[in-house]
């Protein structure tokens, strides 16, 4: 089922983004996973798509066991970098192959051990040009990231905001946001996008905030930012895990009940493959 059919049809749910996993543990560790937050009746799940080395076959593996809980909805993610057209092509005849109706559309970061990669050599110089090809190919419904804080690359909000137009416009049909733990930074972005007259869904991304030094691991390669005095309070924790976590997780569930109560009715999770928190955090806010 196309996730716009969904929800348009569901108007309360949240969504799962797995990454795909490395080892054997790692593969056990995201069918438990999996299996712990199918309850939640997700209005779909989502694998990241690893560009480097053996990673686009880890996706397709990772996509493959997904798609064997039949009552989900699965979308991959797809990044255009690094590969050609024909390749792309034949990942969405598999895909299609499979049942899956629904792609995320990315443009994906330069290869780490790439000094200036330059992108205007690539066939997917954008995340544009990859929606305009899936499009073309039709049947796929197609999601987008978009940024509340703004991409790291440009250099303003508006910028970033008619890039976004550009890709909404060549056929985006969702979107789905850069994690942000400031939920001005998401309420700003809608009502840029508004003024704009872009009125498809935008998915507030939350990533459940655990462990301070791992996240601004994350956050330090795009723009996100964390606010002062949580990151201050979790850092008096470095040395309890435990209460750190709990600290954090508390923050992320006041951050999922304000966006509820402003009007956010369907939550993305980015789950790093942990149901714990994860579970936590969705019981708290049923
Ligand atoms: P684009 O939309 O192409 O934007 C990239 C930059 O180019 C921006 O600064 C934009 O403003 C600029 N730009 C766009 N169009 C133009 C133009 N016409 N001219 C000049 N500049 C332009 N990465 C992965 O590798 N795998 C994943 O699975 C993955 N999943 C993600 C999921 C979400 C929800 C998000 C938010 C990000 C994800 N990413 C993933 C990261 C993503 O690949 C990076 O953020 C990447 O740098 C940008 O991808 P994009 O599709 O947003 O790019």
């Amino acid at each position: 089922m196309k996730i716009t059919e969904i929800l348009k049809q569901r108007d309360k749910g949240v969504s799962f983004e797995f990454f795909p996993p490395k080892t054997e543990a790692g593969k056990r560790s995201l069918e438990t996973t999996v299996k712990a937050l199918k309850k939640y009746n997700p209005l779909y799940v989502s694998m990241t798509y690893g560009a480097a080395g053996g990673a686009q076959q880890r996706t397709k593996e990772a996509v493959i066991m997904l798609l064997k809980e039949k009552e989900l909805v699965v979308m991959p993610h797809l990044t255009g970098i690094c590969l050609e057209k024909k390749e792309v092509k034949n990942l969405l005849d598999e895909y299609r192959s499979k049942g899956i109706e629904n792609i995320m559309a990315l443009r994906g970061d330069p290869p780490l051990d790439e000094e200036g990669f330059d992108f205007s050599k690539q066939e997917f110089c954008y995340g544009l040009d990859l929606v305009k090809f899936i499009k073309q190919y039709g049947q796929f419904c197609i999601g987008v990231a978009v940024y509340p804080e703004g991409h790291i690359e440009t250099s303003s909000l508006e910028e970033d905001l008619e890039y976004t137009k550009q890709k909404i416009d060549a056929g985006a049909d969702f979107a789905v946001t850069q994690m942000f733990f400031d939920n001005t930074h998401y309420y700003g972005l809608l009502e840029r996008m508004n003024k704009k007259g872009i009125t498809i869904p935008v998915l507030p991304g939350i990533l459940p905030l655990t462990d301070v030094a791992k996240v601004k691991q994350f956050v330090s390669i795009c723009r996100t930012t964390i606010p002062k005095h949580i990151e201050e309070k979790m850092e008096r924790y470095r040395k309890d895990l435990a209460e750190m976590e709990k600290i954090g997780v508390d923050f992320t569930i006041k951050q999922c009940q304000d966006l509820i109560k402003n009007g956010a009715k369907q939550l993305h999770f980015f789950t790093l493959n942990k149901p714990e928190v994860m579970k936590r955090i969705l019981d708290a806010i049923q």
